[in-house]
């Protein structure tokens, strides 16, 4: 599948839920509202979907959030989407989380075709942690990313840069993922959703977040890719592998091959973006060639590029929607 820009279009992420356990305060306001149960898209609703995507050349699936592993018997969706990943008509099937089910899951994951999976973990220090999720318990989160190493799932650990926040602990995150033999992804924190106050204060450049890895080390670029907009760089003498995202300070809209199905049903051609085209209806009532149609109109009105810079400046512009919404 090619976009209006001559992108290749291989990667799906689907939100499997807007719900959270946490209420992360760069992802959503305290008191958010979620959708009604009954606007979600069912399992079977998914998997069709996903299927069709597939068809017209999806390689690669990943199930977010919310948090995907708090929706219901998810593992029904891992299973049948797996099936995917058996037949050879997917490269790979992988999950982000939280981290606070994983204690549970990671047995499940390990019998599923899933191999590797990106975890959420802003701070190493149990306060930080439970206020920066408000009420998230860093110990279960961090018994849940045990489970997952011992399981024999690759990890990589996400961490959100907050200034003034998590910046004095670089160097232990670094340290605690090359010494589980963990990738590490740093992200920049984007300005989407209502009602998240204080974030743009909170927001730092990479260059400037991984400043205190140089003084003591060496940080070189790597060929490694994932689907995913992460750049790879090793860090030495840690020898630990590590991502960068940085949507706000160096664009990388110019090689993004991907599309988000929203747990409603709704697809996002962009993060940065409030178009969507709604498959609900479509799954519901207009079967597979509708579907297919409703692609073909996705694929067409895929932004160039999202509008953060000038979102971030708030210069009236503003995304409604969450991150838990389209799934980060
Ligand atoms: N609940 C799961 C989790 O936290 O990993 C999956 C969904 S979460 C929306 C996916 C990723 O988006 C997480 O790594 C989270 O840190 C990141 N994220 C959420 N809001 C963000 C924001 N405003 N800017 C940058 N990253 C964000
Ligand atoms: Fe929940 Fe993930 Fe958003 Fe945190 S970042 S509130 S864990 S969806």
């Amino acid at each position: 599948m090619q976009d209006n820009f001559g992108r290749t279009i291989d990667y799906l992420r689907i939100s499997v839920t807007d719900r959270c356990n946490f209420r992360c305060t760069y992802c959503m306001p305290e008191q958010q509202t979620f959708l009604p149960r009954s606007d979600l898209l069912d399992y079977t609703e998914i998997a069709l979907i996903a299927a069709r995507f597939i068809r017209h050349g999806i390689r690669k699936i990943r199930l977010t959030g919310g948090e995907p592993l708090a929706r219901r018997d998810v593992d029904v969706l891992i299973q049948e989407l797996g099936r995917h990943v058996q037949s050879g008509a997917l490269d790979e099937l992988t999950l982000t989380t939280n981290g606070s089910r994983l204690a549970h899951f990671a047995p499940i994951l390990k019998e599923s075709v899933v191999r590797r999976i990106n975890v959420s973990l802003d701070s190493l220090v149990p306060a930080k942690f439970n206020a920066v999720t408000r009420g998230g318990d860093l110990g279960q989160v961090l018994d849940g990313i045990a489970a997952a190493k011992r399981n024999g799932l690759a990890v990589r650990i996400n961490m959100v840069a907050l200034k003034g926040v998590n910046d004095d602990e670089i160097v232990s995150m670094a340290k605690y993922c090359a010494a589980n033999g963990f990738d590490l992804a740093l992200i920049e924190t984007m300005p989407l959703g209502d009602g998240v106050s204080g974030r743009t204060g909170q927001f730092i450049p990479l260059d400037e977040f991984v400043a205190p890895l140089r003084e003591n080390g060496s940080i070189s670029p790597l060929d490694h890719r994932t689907a995913g907009p992460a750049r790879y760089y090793r860090l030495e003498p840690l020898g630990l592998r590590l991502g960068l995202i940085t949507p706000m300070s160096h664009n990388f809209c110019g090689d993004c091959n991907r599309l988000r199905l929203a747990s409603d049903g709704k697809v996002h051609m962009c993060l940065g973006s409030e178009f969507y085209v709604d498959f609900r209806e479509a799954i519901r009532i207009g079967g597979m060639e509708a579907v297919d149609g409703l692609l073909q109109k996705a694929l067409r009105l895929k932004p160039e590029r999202h509008d953060f810079e000038r979102q971030m400046e708030d210069k009236g512009l503003r995304l409604h929607r969450h991150m838990n919404a389209t799934g980060g």
